[in-house]
This record gives structure tokens, C-alpha cells and sequence, in this order.
């Protein structure tokens, strides 16, 4: 099976049941960066978000991501202050954060005494049980770069648990390759329970300071040392990245041969192919399949709202729309 659509169907697994051995994940996601000083460096395939104590606080505030640099900065909670003074750099950078963060609900913008103001609505909820990263490798005869993305990601800690997710039969050369904490699962979409664990993952150190892995060459490794403090704030961006993203990234293509399959919720599959497809990079009028019609009448985050706890109008959703009625 090719990758994109192993990783679409484990996604829709995953969503559903819980993350062999850790728990239910709440919040599934797809391809996000984890690297903190790498800009672009690791993307994670699936990223799957445990929920922790306030995560109703969390589905409550927005269905959307609340902006990173947002929930780096000290906003404050009840009393306003001026924008310029709550956020670093230019003004126009400081009202578009402002407006940024008003657009989810999360923050509170208005103008007093000719100034425009801040305060946050809420404090911001401690929502997070945890973070599994899985590394999707179908077939473990072509692993790419697969041991030095598991190697950054067991000496980062940024996730609490990392695994590699194939249909390859495992063998003992292929787990003595990967790092001692990265599980590995054996995945079958033809079972019952698609997921056989063949080594649990071990939990990482998320807490304490980690190193990223930059690069690799014959005889050494560049690392970069990366704090406590770092290392949370990018865990944040992440799981708050996965709450508004989701992992149905797609939009169908208006294409007579593309279905939403058989499965328990809609994929983008292909009647000419016989496959899942990536519509982004597969469909289109140069496709020799491609016979235009009329998209797929599918509402994907009406989907995401009915199998998870997700709500589409949460938030500065349903704010945008109360305004918009004036
Ligand atoms: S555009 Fe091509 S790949 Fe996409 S659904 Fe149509 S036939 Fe299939």
C-alpha cells in the first residue's frame, strides 16, 4: 500500500481506538513539524493527542488552532492592556496577532480611549495526556530516512512516545536499527484490530532538556541542545497544530471516478486507480482517468465533529458568526 494511503487509513483507525498500549487519542493529526530549531527539519507523519484534565475546556474554546506566537506571549486575563504593549515588534505586527488570536475566540480585542486593547477570554487549559508520533513506513524495505527521523525523535522528547507503523514483516535486524524506546507496530488493515504490537514504545523524556539531531554524516552527528523550556513550547504548538488541523487534509476532487470508499468514513478513492489517491498531487485534468463531474457532496468536518470530540463551532467559529450578523 502506498504511504498516503496507509497513513489516511490509520489515521481513521486511530481516531477511533485507542493507541495500542497508551490510551485514546482524542485529537489525530498529520504531517507537523517537531523540530525546534530545524525550521521545516522532522515533520511527524500522525501525531495522535492524548486528552488531559481540561480538554472540555479545550473543545470549548475554538475548533481552530489558537496562533503559537499568541501562547508565547503573556496576554492578560480580565484586565485590558494596549496591544503595542502586550506584543513585541512593530505595531502592525502586534494588531495582527491581536486580530489573529480575537478570529479564534481566544483572545479579546477592542478600543479604549483610542487605543486598541487585549485580554485574553480564558486561561488557556492544561488539555494535553499526551503525544505519539508514528512514523508511517508501509514497506520497511524502502526506510528512506527512517532511523535518523527516530533517532530525532527519541533524543528530542518533544513527543512522549514515538513509533514506526509498517506492514513489513519485522525482523530483529530491523528493531536493533532503531533506537530502544521507538516502538513498532504491525499494521494489517484486513484485521479486526488492524495494529499488532510487535515492540511497545518506551515513554520519552518530554520533560527535561533533549537533543535534536540536525544532521548526519559517516563519522559524526551534529546535535543541537535544546531546554525544558523550548522543548514545552513546541509541544504546544504541536498538539495545538493538531487540534485545528485534524488529518482530513484533502478535498475531493471533482472528478466522476473519485468515491469515499466503503470504510467508516470518507478517503479519497479512486475507481480508475483502485486505490486510495492523493488528491493534491494526483487529481486533475492531466490525470488520465480524470473525467470532470461534480465534487463529492461530503462535509469532512461534520465527519471529524461525529467520530471525535471536536466541535466545528466552537469558539471564535461561532463568535465570527454572531458578528457576522451585525
Ligand atoms: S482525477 Fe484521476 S486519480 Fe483523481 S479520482 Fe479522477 S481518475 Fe482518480
Amino acid at each position: 500500500m502506498r504511504e498516503y494511503a496507509f497513513e489516511l487509513r490509520l489515521c481513521a483507525h486511530l481516531e477511533t481506538a485507542d493507541v495500542p498500549g497508551v490510551g485514546d487519542a482524542s485529537v489525530v493529526s498529520r504531517q507537523l513539524g517537531t523540530s525546534v530549531h530545524a525550521s521545516g527539519g522532522r515533520i511527524v507523519d500522525t501525531v495522535c493527542v492524548l486528552p488531559g484534565p481540561e480538554f472540555g475546556d479545550r473543545v470549548a474554546l475554538t475548533s481552530d488552532t489558537v496562533p503559537p506566537a499568541v501562547l508565547d506571549t503573556d496576554v492578560p486575563i480580565g484586565e485590558y492592556e494596549r496591544v503595542t504593549r502586550v506584543f513585541d515588534g512593530p505595531p502592525e505586527r502586534a494588531r495582527s496577532l491581536a486580530d489573529a488570536g480575537a478570529k479564534t475566540g481566544f483572545l479579546d480585542v477592542t478600543r479604549r480611549d483610542g487605543q486598541q486593547v487585549v485580554r485574553q477570554t480564558t486561561r488557556y487549559p492544561d488539555w494535553v495526556g499526551g503525544l505519539i508520533g508514528v512514523e508511517n513506513k508501509p514497506d520497511l524495505g524502502r526506510p528512506g530516512d527512517l532511523e535518523r527521523q527516530m533517532r530525532h525523535d527519541a533524543s528530542l522528547g518533544v513527543l512522549d512516545y514515538a513509533v514506526v507503523a509498517t506492514e513489513s514483516h519485522v525482523t530483529r535486524a530491523h528493531l536493533n536499527r532503531l533506537p530502544d524506546d521507538v516502538g513498532v507496530w504491525r499494521v494489517d488493515f484486513d484485521r479486526e484490530d488492524p495494529v499488532e504490537v510487535i515492540r511497545a514504545p518506551e515513554r520519552l523524556d518530554s520533560t527535561g532538556p533533549g537533543l535534536e539531531v540536525l544532521d548526519e554524516h559517516a563519522a559524526r552527528t551534529d546535535v543541537r541542545p535544546v531546554t525544558a523550556g523550548e522543548k514545552a513550547r513546541q509541544r504546544r504548538r504541536v498538539v495545538e497544530r493538531a487540534y485545528g488541523k485534524g488529518w482530513r487534509t484533502f478535498d475531493l476532487p471533482a472528478c466522476a471516478r473519485v468515491s469515499t470508499g466503503d470504510g467508516d468514513t470518507p478517503l479519497p478513492c479512486c475507481e480508475h486507480f483502485g486505490r486510495v489517491v492523493d488528491p493534491a498531487s494526483e487529481c486533475g485534468d492531466e490525470c488520465p482517468g480524470f473525467e470532470a463531474a461534480d465534487a463529492p457532496d461530503v462535509d469532512l468536518d461534520a465527519e471529524r465533529e461525529r467520530r471525535t470530540p471536536w466541535e466545528r463551532d466552537a469558539g471564535g467559529r461561532r463568535r465570527q458568526a454572531g458578528l457576522d450578523q451585525f
